[in-house]
């Protein structure tokens, strides 16, 4: 993910207006692996800036999907997550417990669907899901949820 003052440039780029809630978001997506939620964006943006909305996270979070700096990212826990690491191919482990999503880079050029699939399908994109505990969650022991 780019940095705040490279997507302030592009974002003016495009016509969009950068406030410093917005600056705020960039600022708290940058360099993150955590794929956070939109709303646990929200809740982190609203401890630095009281005054912001929850439209003005998810506007922020759609405007930069729509310019490809953001991925956004449903891998069944229950929310979206934004993921800001779009420079990289690559694959997640999500744990089942809390639903931590991580990155995962692995070459998976030698998957392919087979021939008789292929037929009918085009195939554009490839994701690796990986499900599982994560270590926190497992030295916790389980939890009767
Ligand atoms: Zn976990
Ligand atoms: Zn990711």
């Amino acid at each position: 993910m780019k940095t705040v003052d490279e997507l302030t440039r592009r974002f003016r780029l495009q016509g969009l207006r950068v406030t410093p809630q917005r600056q705020a978001i960039f600022r708290l997506l940058h360099g993150v692996d955590t794929h956070p939620t939109v709303d646990s964006l929200y809740e982190a943006a609203r401890a630095e800036m009281p005054t912001i909305s929850r439209k003005t996270v998810y506007q922020t979070v759609h405007d930069l999907e729509t310019m490809g700096e953001v991925e956004l990212l449903d891998v069944g826990t229950g929310s979206i997550r934004v993921d800001p690491n779009v420079d990289r191919v690559h694959h997640h482990l999500v744990c089942r417990q809390c639903g931590t999503v991580r990155d995962v880079l692995l070459d998976i050029a030698d998957l392919r669907v087979p021939a008789r699939y292929r037929r009918e399908f085009t195939v554009e994109a490839v994701e690796v899901v990986f499900r599982g505990v994560c270590d926190d969650c497992a030295s916790a022991g389980p939890t009767a949820t």
